[in-house]
């Protein structure tokens, strides 16, 4: 899933733009923007993120 951004928990270290390996996620003017079409969902993000700020979700499936 693409990644949720809780952008009160970020710092703006520029920690997932540095290691996004598509170049899909960007800061700019106090934001992180992903670009959908470029990210591949890897969580390599979140798992950098020193806060916590980015998720992935994951789809919730209910029983029949
Ligand atoms: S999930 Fe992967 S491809 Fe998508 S923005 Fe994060 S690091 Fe980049
Ligand atoms: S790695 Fe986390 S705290 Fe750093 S800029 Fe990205 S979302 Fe914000």
């Amino acid at each position: 899933m693409i990644p949720d951004i809780k952008i009160g928990l970020c710092v703006m270290c520029g920690k997932c733009e540095e290691v996004c390996p598509t170049d899909a996620i960007h800061l700019s003017s106090g934001f992180v923007y992903i670009e959908t079409d470029f990210c591949e969902e890897c969580g390599i993000c979140a798992a950098n993120c020193p806060t916590g700020a980015i998720a992935i979700k994951f789809p919730v499936f209910e029983r029949a």
